[in-house]
């Protein structure tokens, strides 16, 4: 992957180069760090770079760090000024990941929480695709569970808590699938290893509830909106069984990363004709729409890099 040119670390925007911590940082011996994915995207007609919905990763993003006892001084405002002086200095003109990281930042031996201190540092890469096949995937359920709430909890975005997600994801593409569904310990699915997920059935959409420990996704809130809004379709949140899946009509995943990706596939069984089916390929269409720009009734959500308009 082609490294950054800048980072915002230790209060300013650095060389990345300069941007580096100790081997005793805290949060690279225990894993406590939090983070957040939020994607900005090159529209060509206006040549300007969006970043979609800044200020609700970086709401999510502070509550993580209030999970984990951190005092950030900054606002989502202050994160986002940062993120699109960041961009500027990057000069993208292309589809790119941003990566804001809070981590315990102490040099010293001690698993606990309280009495440390933490620092932010934000990056920014080009970026495609991370689904590769994400108008057919074939996903598996994984034979790892989900960390639960009073485990390490799913609604924040803990670093160490992604070590379930790589067991989860690794099993899953060394076995040839291209993602997987996680159980929670109750049984019930909760999301994919790094997106939610959407089951449509007898023409309502279903999404796991935001109690079965679940990552809250914005994107998964922006489809129930989109979904709503655009489509009329009742979207409902309750708990779901495995073999729902395997009987529904169509089942799809959201994520920053992911975007909308259309499951065709699960553990070999074909879901409803085995191909995309129409409403995931019309959210794909809504989602990537909105995600550029393109659609009027929800500007509120791009956060343009280079013109100087205020965003809500
Ligand atoms: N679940 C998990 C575990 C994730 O890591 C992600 C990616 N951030 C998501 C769901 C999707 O969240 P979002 O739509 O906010 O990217």
């Amino acid at each position: 992957m082609t490294l950054p040119n800048f980072a915002y670390f230790e209060g300013k925007i650095v060389p990345y180069s300069e941007a580096k911590v100790g081997v005793m940082t805290h949060a690279l011996n225990y894993g406590t760090a939090a983070f957040a994915g939020v994607r900005a995207y090159w529209n060509d007609q206006e040549e300007e770079l969006f970043v979609f919905r800044p200020m609700d990763h970086f709401r999510r993003f502070l509550q993580s760090a209030q999970l984990l006892l951190m005092d950030v001084e900054l606002t989502p405002e202050n994160l986002t000024e940062i993120t699109v002086e960041l961009m500027q200095k990057e000069n993208h003109r292309e589809d790119v990941y941003i990566r804001p990281l809070v981590y315990k930042s102490d040099e010293l031996v001690g698993v606990r929480l309280h009495d440390l201190s933490s620092e932010i540092t934000i990056f920014s890469v080009p970026f495609g695709k991370y689904v590769s096949n994400d108008t057919g995937a074939h996903v598996t359920f994984s034979s790892w569970r989900r960390v639960d709430d009073n485990m390490i909890p799913a609604r924040g975005k803990i670093a160490g808590a992604y070590v379930n997600t790589a067991f989860i994801k690794t099993d899953a593409i060394r076995a040839g699938f291209d993602e997987a569904l996680v159980l929670n310990v109750d049984g019930h699915i909760s999301e994919g290893s790094a997106e939610n997920v959407f089951m449509l059935r007898d023409g309502v959409i279903y999404t796991p509830r935001i109690t079965d420990n679940i990552l809250e996704g914005i994107t998964r809130r922006t489809i129930i909106e989109l979904a709503r809004e655009e489509l009329g379709y009742e979207v409902v949140e309750r708990s779901i069984d495995r073999t729902e899946i395997y009987l529904c009509d169509e089942f799809f995943m959201t994520g920053t990363a992911a975007q909308v990706t259309a499951v065709t596939m699960v553990d070999h069984r074909p879901i409803g004709n085995g191909e995309m089916g129409p409403v995931a390929a019309q959210l794909r269409e809504l989602y990537m729409d909105a995600v550029r720009g393109k659609l009027e009734k929800y500007r509120h959500w791009n956060q343009p890099v280079y013109a100087k308009l205020a965003v809500s």
